[in-house]
């Protein structure tokens, strides 16, 4: 018999990743700051929040690693599964979204569940945007953490010349964690994997803009919810875990 599972909320954390922007022969994600690995942060926040059940995407050389140094280390008992991820992001995504829907006998009614997909490269999440994100997605079935641009961007040709200047007032730079109806963002993806060629998809909610039409509304995330991309970032998430702990 179908098992309905009213209001759960769904974690996927995105560690697939190679990093190769940062110059570095660990993941970024497993670089350490302040004696934890980067992932350890953003895992911590999901384990102690609302969020029922955390699905770890990780690459196949890294599965025992996260299993012996992250998962069992620090004891996070709502991991319910680690899974390989794929070549691009929206691969890995797809592969946790996957895990999901085979999960229990197929059995599970996707109505009132939400998804949040994260990036594990994201150590700086808080609670207070988690809670901001389940109270949208409730409303609207799909919604990103998010903030205001604050510089003027340019649309800028090949050789690097000016060709426009959009209205500031309309760009918004996106963050995780993206936040779905599970319903939603399945059939989304599932249109996408049906393509013969998948090019420039970035993020989810990109995904739920071309293949469904739920309209994704944007969250306050926060300007110290950043993505580690290069060393330099490493040195601004210390500096943010300093303020925090000062703080508290
Ligand atoms: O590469 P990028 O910085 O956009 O990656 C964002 C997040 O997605 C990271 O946490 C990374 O580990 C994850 N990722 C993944 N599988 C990939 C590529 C990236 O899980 N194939």
């Amino acid at each position: 018999m179908a098992k309905v599972q009213e209001n759960r909320n769904i974690a996927i954390v995105l560690a697939g990743g190679s990093g190769s922007r940062m110059n570095s022969d660990v993941p970024k994600q497993y670089m350490k700051v302040c004696d934890k690995p980067i992932l350890y942060y953003a895992l911590k926040t999901f384990e102690e929040s609302f969020i029922d059940e955390i699905i770890l995407v990780v690459s196949e050389k890294d599965l025992q690693y996260c299993k012996t140094n992250i998962v069992d280390k620090y004891d996070f008992k709502k991991i319910s599964k680690i899974v390989v991820g794929g070549k691009e992001r929206y691969n890995s995504v797809y592969n946790g979204l996957q895990a999901i829907a085979t999960d229990k006998d197929n059995q599970i009614i996707m109505q009132d569940i939400n998804i949040f997909i994260h990036d594990g490269a994201r150590p700086c999440v808080t609670t207070d945007i988690l809670e901001r994100c389940l109270e949208t997605v409730k409303r609207t079935c799909a919604c990103v953490a998010a903030v205001p641009v604050k510089d003027t961007i340019k649309i800028v040709d090949e050789s690097g010349y000016a060709i426009s200047t959009p209205d500031r007032n309309t760009l918004w730079q996106i963050q995780t964690p993206q936040v779905f109806s599970f319903e939603v963002i399945k059939n989304a993806y599932d249109n996408l994997m049906h393509l013969v060629t998948i090019e420039g998809i970035t993020d989810d909610a990109m995904v739920v803009e071309h293949y469904s039409d739920v309209k994704v509304k944007m969250v306050e995330g926060s300007y110290d919810n950043i993505k580690v991309t290069t060393q330099g970032d490493i040195e601004i998430v210390k500096l943010y875990f300093k303020k925090k702990m000062i703080r508290n």
